[in-house]
């Protein structure tokens, strides 16, 4: 058997795991690739697979996710799970079931440990950047985190040692659906571990068999990125943290916009949409007094129309390094309404998880994280 390396088993490509089963028989790769991936199952469920070559493997890939905290919120409809990675870093992933939408379960996974782009409203920027996750990593938390819903809802087989092991678990019943939906919206900066991710990205397309479609990538506005996906092979959505229509109040809460303002990102944007011919969404987390007032709704109409986005209004979940609220309900409505009337298309998107603190980065943020000052209101 090949020697392990750092490696996880969820890193090695169909071709390197056939090297490292050696002279086993050529459809035992087929069996083992079928049922880690296509069937989401744990080696220990591969019963198809002789034990002794499952304990070979287990035992010379031994890196994988293990959780550490899993948490039920939403009626059992939202999962958090936080993961150590073998080096003892963290990251978290969350699965969110749809019952009223034909059932479509979405899960949202990180792509670093920590972030260095330092938003300010952000508890994964607030934290810091500690490393690039592996093209494994991101694919095993899918994975992992369906096996744990299929597990906890009851309608499948027990998860393996590997998603059990020493965690604390609240709440109840979640969802054991297959996973329709992946969003790269979890911890870290997608575009900023462009190669992984989208090896990520195919593995979940081609080998689970996600359709691109249903496959979305966020990213803060990191416009190589942006125009790396223009040219992809995989028609998958795009969605642009935007949070500010303006450059002086953008580069307050999303630093890198001095890096690529509106307009160079604009322009990447439109770069985008006429090749892959994809409607971008604009995220767009509303801070109370910041950001969710009508001169700012009046300012992203012109950005909107330009490129036929989608805006998806959150208010802002609050984090412990960040003094100002989120939005309130009204003033959410009111926003959106703004915007609606002046033909741009919005969805208030839902705030999965609150109870569980399931926004970005704020499961694993504790509250080590010291207040920063509210920006400038802009007049
Ligand atoms: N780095 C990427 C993807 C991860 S963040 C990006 O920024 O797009 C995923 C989404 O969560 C982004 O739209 C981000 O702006 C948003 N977000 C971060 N902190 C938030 C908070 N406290 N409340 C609401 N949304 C938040
Ligand atoms: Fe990073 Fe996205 Fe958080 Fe900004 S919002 S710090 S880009 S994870």
């Amino acid at each position: 058997m090949t020697p392990p390396g750092a490696r996880g088993l969820y890193d090695l490509t169909r071709a390197e795991l056939g090297e490292a089963l050696g002279d086993e028989p050529g459809y035992r790769v087929d069996q083992l690739w079928e049922g880690m991936y296509a069937q989401m199952r744990s080696l220990e469920e591969l019963t198809n697979v002789p034990k002794g070559l499952r304990q070979r493997l287990a035992d010379a890939y031994p890196n994988t996710l293990r959780p550490t905290t899993q948490s039920v919120s939403d009626n059992g409809d939202t999962l958090k799970v936080l993961w150590e990675l073998a080096d003892g870093a963290t990251v978290e992933t969350v699965l969110m079931h749809y019952p009223q939408q034909g059932g479509r379960t979405t899960v949202c996974v990180s792509s670093q440990a920590g972030c260095a782009m330092g938003c300010s409203f952000c508890a994964t920027g607030q934290a810091g950047f500690e490393r690039h996750l592996s093209t494994g990593e991101m694919v095993e938390q899918v994975i992992g985190a369906h096996r744990i819903g299929r597990s906890r809802s009851g309608s499948g087989s027990t998860s393996s040692g590997s998603t059990n092991s020493g965690s604390t678990i609240s709440g109840n019943r979640v969802s054991g659906n297959r996973v329709s939906n992946i969003v790269f919206m979890g911890m870290g900066e997608p575009m900023a571990n462009f190669d992984p991710t989208w090896e990520a990205v195919r593995r979940l397309h081609d080998d689970v068999g996600i359709g691109a479609r249903h496959i979305t990538i966020s990213t803060v506005g990191l416009v190589p990125g942006i125009r790396r996906l223009a040219e992809a092979d995989l028609p998958v959505n795009l969605a642009v943290s935007l949070h500010a229509a303006d450059d002086d109040l953008r580069n307050e809460l999303v630093p890198i916009n001095r890096r690529w303002p509106l307009e160079v990102l604009m322009e990447a944007c439109e770069q985008y949409f006429s090749a892959t011919r994809r409607r971008i969404s604009f995220e767009w987390a509303l801070i109370s007094d910041v950001n969710d007032r009508f001169e700012d709704a009046d300012r992203l109409v012109p950005l909107a129309r330009r490129l036929s986005a989608h805006v998806n209004l959150i208010p802002l979940n609050p984090t412990p390094g960040y003094e100002v609220r989120g939005s309130s309900r009204n003033r959410v409505h009111a926003f959106a309404r703004r915007l609606t009337d002046a033909g741009v298309n919005v969805t208030i998107r839902d705030t999965r998880g609150s109870d569980i603190d399931a926004a970005c980065g704020q499961l694993r943020a504790g509250h080590e994280a010291t207040a920063v000052r509210a920006p400038r209101r802009l007049s």
